[in-house]
């Protein structure tokens, strides 16, 4: 399959449009790409593509999380979950009759011959958690709130008042369908789409639970300890099971999928399992060599500094980086040594060096304090 488009790009609308434009970028295209006008051989396809991006730009929560996820954002929702809040009739006003909500079911293949009533898996959830680098370099343990759709604890999901029963649909007689039969310029065109009555359920409620007002869920706030496993990366999501919303008709429930956020940290720069330090040296350590403790993620280490260093010489410290996920291994920890050249330094280190460079050969014109307050003074003049 190729990569799916970005929706924003499918329908030639900025990121920051605000529905109107949506919708009228989309009308524009419908109008163009409806298969039974169009002449252009992809025509369905394209179709198929305008209409889902619009199906989530138009909607605000599905809009929020695809800007937020990207189409694996979406990976929860099944088409019916996508086109469900669509008011395709709205966009189609005017258009002729076979411009409606049961032709575009019917092309993604579900609405048109399927009974939408029955039982239905809930959809995903999703949340975002930040963690430390410390905590990303163990497994650990979360506690996340989360708001989702449960099974009402009364109707225990049926959507009836307990001891009542659903009566039979009749203006669908119970299969929760409708035929529809219009005339449009292209001749007859039958539609069979969900049942505006029972909404595809095929039943009426005729006396709805009154602790859930014949939803069949009812909506909690819920914490969830999620386990993180080593090594997770900033932008990793985890699937928790079961833990998103409630279904339809006991359909059981969809998942919460998290999105990890690994924070910055003050130390260490990450790229993958690697660590990367700055340690910094002065030029007596880096001349001489020294044995140093140097931060890891889990501790310190000792880090011997050859004489002769070079400042931005990196030491490699096998295995004292970032654990790899469902691997027994784990990254390197790089250290950059940085020589630091003193700023100031007294008479006595003074003559100390001067004394040093004369045995190395060589000659310093050294400035005398204040040259530079008489060369400022100089310029004045
Ligand atoms: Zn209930
Ligand atoms: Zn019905």
């Amino acid at each position: 399959m190729p990569e799916k488009r970005d929706y924003y790009d499918v329908l030639g609308v900025e990121k920051g449009s605000d529905k109107k434009e949506i919708k009228k970028a989309y009308r524009k295209l419908a109008m163009k790409y409806h298969p039974d006008v169009s002449e252009d051989e992809e025509a369905t396809e394209k179709f198929k593509e305008i209409s889902e991006a619009y199906a989530v730009l138009s909607d605000e929560e599905k809009r929020k999380t695809y800007d937020q996820f990207g189409h694996a954002g979406m990976d929860g929702f099944s088409n019916e979950d996508i086109f469900r809040n669509v008011n395709f009739e709205d966009i189609f006003q005017g258009f002729g009759g076979g411009f409606d909500m049961g032709n575009i079911f019917e092309m993604f293949g579900f609405g048109g011959g399927n009974r939408r009533g029955g039982p239905q898996r809930g959809s995903d959830i999703y949340a975002e958690i930040d963690i430390t680098l410390e905590e990303a370099s163990k497994d650990i343990e979360k506690n996340i709130s989360i708001m989702h759709d449960v099974e009402c604890p009364v109707c225990h999901g049926s959507k009836s008042e307990p001891g009542s029963n659903p009566k039979e649909c009749q203006t669908c007689g119970g299969t929760g369908q409708v035929k529809q039969v219009t005339n449009t310029i292209l001749g007859q065109m039958m539609n069979v789409r969900p049942c505006p009555e029972c909404r595809g359920e095929g039943k009426i409620i005729t006396d709805p639970c009154k602790n859930c007002n014949g939803k069949g869920k009812v909506r909690e706030n819920n914490t969830i300890s999620i386990k993180i496993p080593a090594g997770v990366e900033s932008g990793s999501r985890l699937r928790v099971p079961g833990e998103g919303n409630a279904g339809d008709f006991n359909g059981g429930y969809g998942d919460l999928i998290v999105l990890i956020n690994v924070k910055p940290h003050q130390k260490f720069e990450r790229e993958g399992p690697n660590l990367y330090y700055e340690q910094q040296i002065s030029f007596v350590q880096a001349s001489l060599g020294d044995s140093i403790d140097i931060p890891t993620i889990d501790g310190e280490v000792e880090l011997k500094i050859p004489p002769g260093t070079q400042s931005g010489s990196v030491f490699r410290l096998r295995g004292q980086g970032m654990p790899i996920m469902r691997r027994n291994s784990k990254g390197n920890l790089y250290v950059t040594a940085s020589v630091v050249v003193p700023q100031k330094l007294n008479e006595k280190q003074k003559e100390l060096l001067k004394e040093f460079a004369e045995i190395s050969g060589e000659e310093i014109k050294t400035y005398e304090k204040g040259f530079f307050d008489k060369v400022k003074e100089a310029i004045n003049h």
